[in-house]
């Protein structure tokens, strides 16, 4: 099979239905899409790309991915938010198994491009610890003391593709994913992050008149939030690149949670009562990305503003909540 497939590994959720998508306006193909999902709870799903299903964790599922593969986005991995990843570490940790065999089979299809979807996760917890934090550097992560569980997982799969790199030739590029969101991802059942979960519970206290919000911690943890087409922008530029280290892709417009509330009321048109959650899982107490050393190597970051990315997520989120109200 001739070696020119793009492959995007969790083409079914989030971040890999809209890689495909992007891929396919820029005329880039062949195109293989895997996930372990059933087809039907694809995210997105498109005509002309080869769609599988497959359970990556499994080494021999790996090797039929990687058939004929020249530029490899690894976006697979059981994961969610702060409240998915605090009570599931083991289920994260097991994405290990997904990185390792996709590793090992891109070796043996001897992939020309093999990109991993890392995390802020993987930064040292002590660094995290301030909410009026500036920003992480690369350099942070170490010495080691990341998120238990996904973020252990994350920073070893990180040096599991740096050794891959350095001891078999395989151009791996690894990215520091900060807090990814837009429409056609979770938003519900538990694995959805803020910025979803935020909109939707603003969403449902404007439908159904009961004016309150419940919120995880005091709301003054900050984090920053990076809209989905600056993370497909970084991803295919880092990932065509001489850049070998991991690099943070994130937006730096750090914001409280109770701003983002804040973003998400003044988007409904209405202000609610807010009842906080202390003992809810809120993660760290501060976290942002530092930028640096992105702009020294592409000139260029993340910078979609927060209101205008949440406008078009509002807008996603609330027509399937009313796509299903009706559907009941
Ligand atoms: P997502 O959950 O929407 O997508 C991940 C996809 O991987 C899912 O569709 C899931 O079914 C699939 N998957 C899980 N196990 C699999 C397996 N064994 N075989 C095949 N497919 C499997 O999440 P996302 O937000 O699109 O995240 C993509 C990647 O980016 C993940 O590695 C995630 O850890 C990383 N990341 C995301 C964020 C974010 O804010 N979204 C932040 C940091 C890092």
């Amino acid at each position: 099979m001739k070696n020119n497939i793009t492959v995007v590994c969790g083409g079914g959720g989030f971040i890999g239905g809209h890689l495909v998508a992007d891929l396919r306006r820029q005329g880039i193909g062949p195109i293989r899409s895997v996930d372990v999902k059933p087809f039907e709870g694809w995210y997105q799903k498109f005509d002309g790309v080869e769609n599988l299903v497959l359970d990556l964790q499994d080494r021999v599922a790996c090797e039929k991915a990687m058939q004929g593969a020249s530029v490899v986005y690894n976006l697979a991995a059981d994961m969610g938010g702060m409240g998915f990843i605090e009570n599931n570490k083991a289920l994260c940790m097991l994405s290990v198994l997904i990185n390792t065999h996709l590793l090992m089979a891109a070796k043996s299809a001897g992939v020309d491009r093999f990109f991993y979807a890392s995390s802020a996760c993987v930064y040292n917890g002590s660094k995290q610890k301030d909410p009026s934090i500036t920003g992480l550097k690369e350099e942070d992560a170490y010495p080691a003391m990341p998120e238990d569980g996904y973020g252990w997982e994350k920073l070893f799969s990180e040096r599991m593709c740096r050794h891959f790199r350095e001891d078999y030739g395989i151009a791996t590029r690894v990215a520091r994913y900060h807090n990814v969101y837009g429409p056609e991802g979770t938003w519900d059942g538990g694995r959805e992050k803020a910025p979803a979960a935020v909109c939707r519970k603003v969403i449902a206290a404007k439908l159904s008149g009961k004016h309150e919000i419940e919120i995880w911690g005091d709301g003054n943890q900050t984090r920053s939030f990076m809209y989905i087409d600056d993370c497909l922008k970084g991803t295919q530029m880092l990932t065509h690149s001489d850049f070998i280290e991991p690099l943070n892709i994130g937006s730096s417009e750090k914001v409280t949670i109770n701003q983002l509330v804040d973003i998400a009321e003044s988007i409904a048109g209405i202000k609610l009562m807010r009842n906080y959650k202390l003992d809810a899982p809120k993660g760290v107490n501060g976290r942002n990305s530092d930028n640096t050393l992105i702009q020294k190597a592409f000139g260029w970051e993340p910078s979609i503003p927060l209101r205008t990315g949440l406008e078009k997520t509002y807008a996603w989120i609330h027509e399937q909540m009313v796509t299903r109200a009706r559907s009941k």
